[in-house]
């Protein structure tokens, strides 16, 4: 096996330098941060390189990218280029199962989240990356860290040599299914670790454009197809395709094993997604040549090594998709790292200490309010007087801003907001609209001004 060491000149860490495990969307991120802060930096990614392959159907899911993502992006001066490959989704469209639709605004006019390709997002990172020093390998694979020389085994896609590379700092942004948590785990003695799976699993269905080259629904909006145990989604790209993705439960009744010939498939969305399967000529040919994939929520501690190693992204935490938080966390950690390096100028025993007591309790924060906005997104808003609460909290937010943020807003527009904090201000305010939808008539007083202030003085107690 050959040892190569990672030896820099000028770099903050003097002889040594740093690795990151994993060339996603986070460790490309993060690597623009090091690189800019004086670290020079290399990559090693399992796969090939995506900018010079095709990418294969089913794997090309776009995201929600919100303000704690685009924060992180604006630090490193990418926000701009980012906006480019973005679509603006101002709010929820409701497709409801007796054919009405409802907009449910995000937040204020001004305020959406963005629909953006993880590719072309991914891609645009790895430049960005290489042009300031980064190098990145491909298709080498993490098998093996060992701690005592901070020494990482890689081993070759294609021939299976084997080597070791040895840094001073090594960070894990290699996913869910980190590696480098597994080593971490496997020579550690306390080691906290928590995995759990939801009953559903989720497949990518497409959406063409129309005969005119257009897009075939409203295109600033989320869609959404509540149906109660499962949904359907759809998020706009720039090719004026949607991208739809059904949360489905694996198995029942209705579930993806129950769907097993092309009749099934088709005879279930023409009943429950009527409006939809008239615009997915592919349907059964995309249900079967595209994965079924599962969802899986990680919680982990500790999740660094002295001042040797850290996870990063979904290696440290990851999360279930439905607040649209998980790639925008992870760049948080990006920034919120950054900021330690200044405040601890380089000391990264300090460092990488605070950045995990800072950042655990706001990853577990966001899985929970992730799990729960599953229940809310399927089951939820298809309820009348679950939009009526919605508009309540609207009003109460216009009124007092700075008293009364749903929830929702303070996870996706408030990035001064800790996830912790949402969760803890979202549960109270929870609380209280849940007896305020419980008082007579509130379909016909809710604007009622001592309502409104009696809402707002319960926040107090
Ligand atoms: C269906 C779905 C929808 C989502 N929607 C959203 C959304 O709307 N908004 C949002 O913010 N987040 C969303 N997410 C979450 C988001 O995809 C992740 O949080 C994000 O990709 C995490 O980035 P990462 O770089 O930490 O991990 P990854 O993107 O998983 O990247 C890890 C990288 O490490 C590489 N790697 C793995 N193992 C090794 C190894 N042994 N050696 C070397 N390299 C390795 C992988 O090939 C990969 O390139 C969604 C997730 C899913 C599943």
């Amino acid at each position: 096996m050959t040892s190569i060491r990672t030896g820099f000149n000028n770099s903050p860490l003097g002889d040594g330098g740093i690795v990151i495990i994993g060339a996603g969307l986070v460790g490309s991120l993060l690597s623009i941060y090091l690189s800019k802060r004086g670290y020079k930096v290399k990559i090693f990614e399992r796969r090939t390189d995506m900018r010079k392959e095709k990418i294969s159907a089913g794997r090309s899911i776009n995201l929600a990218l919100s303000d704690r993502g685009l924060l992180a992006l604006e630090k490193v001066g990418l926000v701009d280029e980012v906006k480019k490959i973005s679509i603006p989704m101002n709010g929820r469209y409701i497709h409801n199962a007796d054919g009405t639709t409802v907009v449910q605004p995000y937040g204020k006019e001004e305020q959406y989240i963005n629909s953006v390709s993880r590719a072309t997002l991914n891609m645009l990172l790895m430049d960005m990356a290489e042009q300031h020093g980064v190098d990145i390998f491909f298709e080498v694979k993490c098998t093996a860290i060992d701690w005592k020389k901070n020494a990482i085994t890689f081993e070759s896609g294609t021939s299976h040599n084997q080597w070791m590379v040895e840094a001073d700092l090594i960070f894990g942004a290699d996913g869910a299914f980190s590696a480098a948590r597994l080593q971490h785990q496997l020579q550690h003695d306390k080691f906290d670790y928590q995995q759990f799976y939801i009953d559903c699993g989720y497949k990518e269905l497409t959406i063409p454009a129309t005969a005119n080259g257009e897009f075939a629904m409203h295109v600033n909006a989320l869609h959404i197809w509540p149906r109660k145990d499962y949904m359907l989604i759809a998020l706009p790209n720039l090719d004026k395709t949607f991208t739809c993705t059904l949360f489905f439960p694996f198995e029942g009744e209705q579930s993806f094993s129950a769907l097993d010939t092309k009749e099934k498939v088709e005879h279930f969305f023409n009943e429950t997604f009527t409006d939809a399967v008239a615009l997915m000529p592919t349907l059964s040919d995309d249900f079967f040549n595209n994965p079924t994939s599962a969802l899986v929520t990680v919680k982990c501690f500790p999740w660094v090594r002295e001042d040797k190693f850290a996870l990063i992204g979904d290696a440290a935490h990851a999360i279930v998709p439905f607040f649209g938080q998980g790639m925008n966390c992870g760049f948080e950690d990006c920034r919120i790292l950054d900021e330690l390096i200044q405040k601890h100028d380089h000391d990264w025993a300090k460092i990488l200490g605070e950045y995990q007591i800072l950042r655990k309790p706001d990853a577990d924060a966001i899985a929970d309010l992730a799990v729960n906005n599953f229940t809310e997104m399927r089951e939820r808003t298809a309820d009348p007087k679950f939009l009526l609460q919605k508009k309540i909290e609207a009003k109460l937010h216009e009124k007092y801003p700075d008293k009364w943020i749903p929830a929702y807003s303070q996870v996706t527009f408030n990035p001064q907001i800790r996830y912790s904090e949402a969760l803890n201000q979202g549960q109270k305010q929870e609380a209280i609209m849940q007896e305020v939808m419980k008082m007579a008539d509130i379909e016909n007083e809710w604007e009622n001004e001592a309502i409104l202030n009696n809402i707002i003085s319960k926040l107090q107690i």
